[in-house]
């Protein structure tokens, strides 16, 4: 049974095993029930799937996902948990396995192979703020079968991921997440709902992954090249970011003239441009460059 949503219960187990939270590994582990169910099922976790769980800490949502789910993978990088997890707040449930690794040195998409024979898995996590953009561009980026991803991150970052031109907050991540995903606020979630309390709000988005990207580009990972290449150099021009970039190699008379060829003046800065307009914009400087 799902225990540890249950502040007492969690400060048991942390006063059992003497454990002593980690800043430097994001730990804020919940205590809310309330966000618990909200997150599993806003996630739609059933018996038909397998859920990757990045960062389980003492194992609090992993145990409501273990009770929703076929099957569990774990991924947890502080040694010290381990043996929480796996003699104790996990001992129960035979469909979890843990494993004590940095989530961005493992192959997710050979364990999706293997455990869920390819087919789309579902991420759940309560996730580590420092690393929240690695994580989310490493599940976009290297051709893990996903279905969904439910996740708790820095309310700011929710913000950026849903965002679009003309905002400040508005980034490489907002148009990665439009590329690859349909977002949905899920909950705001106060610092009272862990333990410590993190010193910045929280909130749960649910990213929901295309069949089919949005737009037609002929060169995805330049296009992305792009992307970063105009919001690394924010206050310049998109002309001056492009051109500045060391890993593009388009001359500046090419460069403008693409910018033209898709309707923008020569001023324009790269925070101003659509998703569809960085695709037209990538198809064009490949076509001039044929
Ligand atoms: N899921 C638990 C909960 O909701 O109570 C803990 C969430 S806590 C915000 C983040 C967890 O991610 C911690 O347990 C931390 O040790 C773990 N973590 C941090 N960096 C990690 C990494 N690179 N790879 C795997 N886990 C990591």
């Amino acid at each position: 049974m799902a225990t540890l949503g249950n502040p007492k219960n969690t400060i048991e187990i942390l006063n059992k095993y003497g454990f002593n939270f980690k800043k430097c590994f994001g730990q804020n582990f919940l205590i809310d029930t309330h966000v618990l169910e909200k997150i599993i099922r806003s996630a739609n976790v059933t018996k038909d799937d397998m859920v990757l769980e990045i960062g389980p800490g003492i194992g609090t949502m992993t145990q409501y996902l273990c009770e929703n789910a076929r099957e569990v993978v774990a991924v947890e990088i502080d040694k010290n948990l381990i043996p929480i997890l796996e003699g104790d707040t996990l001992a129960e449930y035979d469909n979890i396995m843990v494993i004590n690794e940095d989530i961005l040195k493992v192959d997710i998409a050979k364990i999706a192979k293997e455990r869920n024979g390819g087919k789309p898995i579902k991420v759940v996590a309560n996730l580590p703020y420092y690393i929240t953009t690695p994580i989310i561009m490493g599940l976009f980026e290297n051709e893990v079968p996903i279905e969904s991803i439910t996740v708790m991150v820095q309310k700011e970052v929710a913000d950026r991921m849903q965002t679009g031109p003309g905002s400040k907050d508005y980034g490489a991540l907002s148009l990665a997440v439009q590329y690859y995903a349909e977002p949905y606020i899920v909950a705001n979630v106060p610092p009272n709902c862990f333990m410590p309390r993190p010193n910045v709000g929280s909130a749960v988005i649910r990213l929901t992954l295309h069949k089919q990207p949005p737009v037609d580009v002929v060169d995805q990972k330049l296009m992305f090249k792009i992307i970063r290449a105009s919001f690394n150099q924010r206050r310049k021009t998109l002309q001056n970011g492009l051109n500045n970039a060391p890993d593009l190699h388009f001359s500046k008379e090419i460069i403008l003239q693409a910018i033209e060829n898709i309707g923008k003046p020569a001023t324009v800065r790269g925070e101003a441009l659509t998703l569809e307009e960085f695709a037209a914009l990538t198809n064009e400087l490949v076509a001039l460059t044929k």
